[in-house]
């Protein structure tokens, strides 16, 4: 809150500056950042962290709203919520975010901390068969392919890739469907 006296110091007006916000999911968030830079589009994050239900069926989403603030300014006993912070949080935050989220209370790993454990085997999995069953020149030439895929706009304008994501939401691949229910909920 702000408070302003007349010029002549006998009355005051008390307001509260509004600063306008967009607010969008941490899944979304993913790849961004906010910084004090001429070129970062966000200054402040306002975290709304949920609790630790929520890192449960979502895990890892703390790290990266976490991760997503270039700076949480200067620390120190006497200020210990510097305004020259990135990032702001709400919610539920404590080390048990990270170090208790993969687990139920029973002990039991969480549901989906397992199968993304199972994914990221199967993504392995798959990098070692690839490799044992190409030569060195197949290999070489299968990466410089991806490499050019990654630096080379997948289509020619914005109208031909939207059209390539609504055919892969309405027409999804049937094995990728089948296998993703091992992985995804
Ligand atoms: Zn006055």
């Amino acid at each position: 809150m702000q408070t302003v006296y007349c010029m002549h110091r006998c009355c005051t007006v008390t307001y509260c500056p509004l600063v306008l916000s967009w607010a969008i999911t941490v899944h979304k968030f993913q790849g961004f950042e906010a910084g004090f830079g001429k070129d970062d589009m966000v200054k402040y994050i306002v975290a709304d962290m949920n609790n630790l239900d929520w890192e449960k069926s979502n895990p890892g989403t703390a790290y990266v709203v976490t991760s997503r603030g270039k700076t949480i300014g200067t620390v120190t006993p006497d200020n210990p919520y510097p305004l020259e912070s990135n990032i702001f949080f709400d919610g539920q935050i404590g080390p048990t975010r990270f170090t208790h989220a993969a687990y139920k209370n029973n002990g039991e790993e969480c549901l989906q901390v397992e199968k993304r454990d199972n994914w990221a085997r199967y993504l392995h999995q798959k990098s070692e068969s690839t490799k044992s069953s190409y030569d060195e020149n197949t290999l070489s030439t299968m990466h410089d392919n991806n490499e050019s895929i990654i630096h080379h706009p997948l289509t020619a304008n914005q109208s031909e890739l939207q059209s390539k994501i609504m055919n892969i939401l309405t027409e999804p691949n049937e094995k990728w469907k089948q296998l993703r229910n091992n992985y995804i909920i």
